[in-house]
């Protein structure tokens, strides 16, 4: 389904984004791993890429740095020669209610989350209008649709994802780029293994399905619109969520 295509994940050192570079490279893509704090688990995702033949890199670079960004990018363009596949998956929360949410902790969540996407995005567009081709994947949330209380700044952070991601793909859809965005739901990761269990238990009856997600429905999604399968789907939210936004 992606034989050879090339992939650049962010945040790929661990959860949902260590599972879309493993799944982008099963179905034969080769990935640069980006991490930010994790370069160990960033190379053990690598190995296991490599393992399956693919080939594998890893970068390290806060997606909060444009700079660093702009650098993550002409590392990519000058490793694989070109990128098909750009995958924002890089994210963090620092939940609290709105009155007790710092200045600090707005500002690293935004700068993470939305202004991320928007870097690395920035970095790599003129190589993918030159190419006249290329998939970008932003992964946004529930929370980013639906909001949720204790989750100000990191639901502001996805719903900007969405309006990236929309315009970005009207920009770009002439070229036969496209720009869609990943809404999942509560997915069994580490960002969600750190809430309290009132806390999952009260998610939990949320979801319609009754049961958390896993990685893999993530990256299956990302997978699908990686490819040429998806080529006439652009600007979309896909909520992969057990049925809690409907
Ligand atoms: P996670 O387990 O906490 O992993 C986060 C990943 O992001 C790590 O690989 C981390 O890298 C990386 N990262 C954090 N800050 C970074 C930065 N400044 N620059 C580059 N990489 C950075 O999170 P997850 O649950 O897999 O979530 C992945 C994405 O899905 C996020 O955008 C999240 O908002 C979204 N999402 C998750 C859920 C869920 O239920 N889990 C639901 C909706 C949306 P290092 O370890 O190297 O620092």
């Amino acid at each position: 389904m992606l034989e050879g295509k090339t992939a650049l994940v962010t945040g790929a050192s661990r959860g949902i984004g260590r599972q879309i570079a493993l799944t982008l490279a099963k179905y034969g893509a080769d990935v640069i791993i980006n991490y930010n704090g994790s370069a160990q688990r960033a190379e053990e995702v690598a190995q296991e890429i490599r393992a399956m033949g693919r080939r594998a890199e890893t970068v390290q670079c806060s997606v909060a740095d444009f700079e660093a960004c702009r650098e993550m990018a002409e590392f990519a363009l000058k490793t694989f020669g070109h990128i098909d596949i750009l995958v924002n998956n890089a994210g963090i929360t620092r939940d609290n209610l709105l009155m007790r949410i710092s200045e600090a902790d707005f500002d690293a969540v935004m700068d993470t989350n939305l202004k991320g996407t928007f870097n690395t995005i920035h970095h790599f567009y003129k190589a993918f209008l030159k190419q006249r081709s290329g998939r970008i994947i932003n992964l946004s949330s529930v929370t980013g649709i639906l909001g949720n209380a204790g989750q100000a700044n990191y639901a502001a952070s996805k719903a900007g994802v969405i309006g990236l991601t929309k315009s970005v793909a009207r920009e770009l859809a002439g070229r036969s780029i496209t720009v869609n965005a990943v809404a999942p739901g509560f997915i069994d990761t580490e960002m969600t293994q750190a809430m309290t269990d009132s806390a999952k238990e009260a998610v939990l009856s949320q979801i319609p399905m009754k049961q958390v997600g896993q990685t893999e429905d993530i990256a299956e999604t990302v997978a699908f619109l990686a490819s040429d399968r998806a080529r006439y789907i652009t600007g979309q939210v896909i909520s992969v969520d057990g049925g809690m936004s409907m």
